[in-house]
């Protein structure tokens, strides 16, 4: 009996050969592949999962009726409660022994909700991941310090699955233990980090008593995603750790991570449309919006099999954008992500994002990135806007001698944004609680 060769391993390490072209394809291309993926989806969805059969049926359709994406407006849009009112398992579509990996929301607004993957499914997310990283400018040789949490959260695992595939060396520090990221950071050489821009800011403030200067390490980018964030956050942070901030998007219900990313050029997060296929509608008709007119945006997987998300309403708001970008991708790109329907803030019948109020408090001089946003109620029935904010340490003592100029410039520019007035506290450096995922930014003690 001859025994047969070793198998020629490979150690090439990353698909990414294979997978990028799939940004730069003509336009007829792309819709030729997604309209080949979503016949076939859709099939799957009919024909495996009752909840897509019943609303089919409800609607007296058949797979047959859409004949093209002209049509998608027909079908049903699926939310966020249609989850959890199959929770855990009403919506797979496979039998359980596909399933490798279940992740669930981390719950910001209500109970979490379960996402399944077969490893097809996985497949395509640590695809999207590997594409966004390389819009970045990453690849092997660099060094990932991944500080989104690991767990059920996606962060964690999707950028994990990811950076491995595309090559580059992986240090799964997980969320937390902000003095040993920065120690990290420093000692082993990260050319880029992974978190919530909100807990960059943490580490950053930590690097800066600990005496390290962020700006001499290694470490050029940031991809920052999970939670809206202003461009002027964007600024704050590259100036303050000298690097390029870049926007990763995506969500547990359609993946996690890498629904879309930014190109170096920071203009725009481009959607792996080949796999999402994207649509903005008005959230209140639901009726389909043209490109560059701001609505909801409502994703279908194209080709995810164990939960296949037709026409998801994700509450994002934002609008696709048609210009080319100057990468060269043609894959679309929608505006940053500033808003969800449901953070929404309405104050005395005013509405309002807290990612406004985040843009005027940035961009006064002096002002620290932590902030708090609190709403009461007054006994007969006013709403109160208040805005607990810190200032730069460095800058305290100068801004606590002219607090009252301070305060009304900040005050002017919040009413000119959002046309609402504000008081505006003053408090302490360190005081407001640091976020290390999602930042908890308003607190609504009005009882309704
Ligand atoms: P949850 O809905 O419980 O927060 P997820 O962790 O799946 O669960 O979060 C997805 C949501 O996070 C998105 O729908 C979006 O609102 C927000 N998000 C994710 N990435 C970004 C980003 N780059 N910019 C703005 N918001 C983002
Ligand atoms: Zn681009």
């Amino acid at each position: 009996m001859t025994v047969s060769a070793a198998p020629q391993l490979d150690f090439s390490g990353s698909i990414l050969n294979s997978v990028s072209n799939l940004d730069y394809l003509t336009k007829d291309h792309l819709r030729e592949i997604q309209w080949k993926k979503f016949e076939i989806i859709l099939r799957h969805a009919c024909e495996n999962s009752p909840w897509y059969r019943e609303q089919m049926q409800q609607k007296k359709l058949t797979s047959a009726d859409i004949k093209s994406f002209d049509d998608m407006h027909k079908l049903p849009c699926i939310t966020k409660q249609v989850l959890r009112d199959t929770y855990p398992f009403g919506l797979f579509a496979v039998s359980k022994d596909k399933i490798i990996r279940m992740h669930a929301s981390s719950g910001t607004t209500g109970k979490p909700i379960v996402v399944a993957h077969t490893r097809e499914d996985l497949a395509v997310w640590t695809q999207s991941v590997v594409r966004a990283l390389h819009a970045y400018g990453v690849g092997p040789g660099d060094i990932l310090q991944n500080a989104y949490g690991y767990g059920l959260f996606t962060g964690g695992l999707g950028l994990h699955d990811g950076g491995q595939a595309l090559g580059v060396t992986v240090v799964p520090i997980s969320g937390g233990n902000t003095e040993r990221q920065v120690m990290l950071m420093k000692d082993f050489g990260a050319t880029v980090i992974s978190c919530t821009p909100s807990y960059f800011l943490h580490i950053i403030e930590k690097a800066k008593e600990m005496g390290v200067d962020l700006r001499e390490l290694p470490v050029r980018v940031g991809a920052f995603g999970a939670e809206p964030w202003s461009d002027e956050m964007r600024q704050r942070i590259e100036s303050e750790a000298g690097i390029k901030a870049y926007d990763i998007y995506g969500l547990t219900e359609i993946c996690g991570p890498g629904v879309g990313a930014e190109c170096v050029n920071q203009n725009g997060t481009h959607i792996l449309e080949d796999h999402f296929y994207p649509e903005i509608i008005n959230p209140d008709t639901l009726e389909p919006l043209p490109d560059g007119q701001e609505g909801e945006l409502v994703f279908t997987t194209l080709d995810r099999f164990a939960m296949p998300m037709i026409r998801y309403r994700t509450r994002d708001l934002t609008c696709l954008m048609t210009e080319k970008c100057p990468c060269g991708r043609t894959i679309r790109r929608m505006k940053r992500i500033k808003a969800r329907s449901d953070d929404m803030i309405i104050i005395r019948g005013v509405n309002i994002f807290p990612g406004q109020i985040e843009a005027a408090l940035l961009s006064v001089e002096g002002t620290a990135p932590h902030y708090q946003i609190i709403l009461t109620r007054e006994f007969g029935g006013l709403d109160k806007l208040e805005i607990k904010l810190e200032v730069k340490p460095d800058d305290f003592s100068d801004i606590i001698r002219e607090i009252e100029t301070f305060q009304s410039k900040i005050r002017h520019e919040i009413s000119r944004i959002t046309g609402i007035h504000a008081k505006v506290t003053l408090v302490q450096p360190g005081t407001i609680p640091r976020s290390e995922g999602k930042a908890k930014r308003v607190i609504d003690n009005r009882v309704i």
